[in-house]
């Protein structure tokens, strides 16, 4: 069912045998999922049409090899949304928005774990541990619950309250660090050592990156095979872009795309923490560390990524961009989306409406050209960042 042949190191090219548990190769890169379809008959584009309308529509292209291990909330799948009102206000003809706020836990970190999980679970592990800016956390504390799997986790104090409570009801331990989600890592990486936890943090296994390509497939799927010419995505840890990346590359040799066309990827971040726009802009292949990251869009308040060289490469490769917008940007756009598009976005996704708008001003991106934007969670966790004055009534009182 799965076309998973081996584990390799997109840093040094070192293969690893699939079915054991590993976390990073030896030089220290993470690792990344190998397929081998060469014999991979009976696997087409028209084959999906049959398939439930989830992320295991893609199954021989995730890790997981029986289908009993396979843990599942009803991730995947989201509907994509022609947005006319906002895209004729910014003045573009072809706005899309894949709205993964409809996800189980309100986000997409949800296709992550329900890869992750259900790998974890095949591998026979039974006690994992994780750093997490909040959304990863409540997805893979609800996931591991549903599997029986004990999740360690670790997370910023000022994380979204929301993501806190559900680590917390699906049972996990959880740990608030005064400090950052690099801060939160340190501590979760010693925790791991010294207790024999797996460590689940963002690409230090090789299977999370595999949920979250899914966004990838579907994107080409529900467009037709069609791709967009730009998809911006809200850079944190990288690995929603770096998958989207992934996929359409496997899509290509899988002959379901065409070679020559392929969509622009755009990174985009806040300016309180701007690593990689900053890497990229002075050419570099690695981004190093972000002092003091500030921003409201909690899931992208990553100071260093692990992946950093492949979200550099993903952008280049394609032809894209990377671009960071302000926090007074971010929460005017989630009010102008919903005001216009009837849907509440995460901060992380409303970066890529302000990101849009400076792209579109400076050019870069044309007005008949065709634009995916990603709302990668729901503004619903959120509940603190907007503030609002209502008129106070008492029951006798009259409008
Ligand atoms: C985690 C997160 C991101 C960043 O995703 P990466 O794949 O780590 O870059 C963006 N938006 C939301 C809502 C998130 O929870
Ligand atoms: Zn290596």
């Amino acid at each position: 069912m799965s076309y998973f042949s081996h584990l390799y190191c997109p840093k040094c090219s070192e293969t690893y045998e699939k079915n054991q548990p590993v976390n990073l190769c030896k030089c220290g890169g993470p690792l990344l999922v190998s397929y081998d379809f060469k014999n991979g008959v009976g696997f087409n584009k028209e084959e999906l049409k049959t398939r439930p309308e989830n992320m295991w529509r893609y199954r021989e292209m995730l890790p997981v090899e029986k289908s009993e291990n396979i843990i599942s909330l009803g991730e995947g799948f989201t509907p994509i949304f022609s947005w006319k009102r906002l895209g004729k206000h910014l003045g573009l003809d072809n706005l899309y928005c894949k709205d993964e706020g409809l996800n189980p836990t309100g986000s997409f970190k949800a296709r992550g774990a329900a890869a992750g999980i259900s790998k974890i679970l095949e591998l026979g592990i039974t006690e994992i541990a994780m750093p997490t800016a909040g959304n990863a956390g409540g997805a893979w504390a609800l996931f591991g619950a549903k599997a029986g799997i004990k999740t360690n986790i670790a997370m910023p104090e000022d994380a979204p309250e929301i993501t806190k409570t559900e680590c917390a009801v699906a049972g996990a331990a959880v740990y608030l660090v005064k400090g950052n989600i690099a801060d939160a890592g340190k501590i979760i990486g010693e925790g791991a050592k010294k207790y024999g936890w797996f460590e689940v943090s963002t690409l230090k296994e090789p299977y999370r990156i595999e949920g979250k390509k899914t966004m990838g497939y579907e994107i080409l799927e529900q467009m037709n095979w069609d791709p967009p010419d730009y998809i911006l995505y809200p850079t944190g840890g990288g690995v929603g872009i770096i998958g989207i990346w992934k996929a359409i590359k496997e899509m290509k040799q899988l002959g379901w795309i065409d070679g020559e066309k392929n969509p622009k990827m755009v990174a985009v971040q806040a300016r309180g923490c701007a690593p990689i726009v900053r890497a990229h802009e002075r050419g570099e292949n690695f981004a190093s560390e972000w002092t003091e990251p500030k921003t409201i869009a909690a899931g992208i308040r990553v100071p260093k990524a692990l992946g950093d060289f492949l979200v550099l490469e993903a952008i280049r490769e394609s032809g894209g961009t990377a671009i960071a917008v302000s926090d007074e940007e971010i929460i005017k756009a989630i009010v102008k989306t919903a005001k216009l598009e009837g849907i509440f976005i995460c901060p992380e996704g409303a970066a890529n409406v302000v990101a849009l708008e400076k792209l579109l001003e400076k050019g870069w991106i044309k007005p008949q050209e065709k634009v995916l934007i990603l709302n990668t969670g729901s503004g619903m966790k959120y509940s603190t960042t907007l503030n609002f004055d209502f008129p106070v009534m008492g029951k006798n009182d009259r409008l």
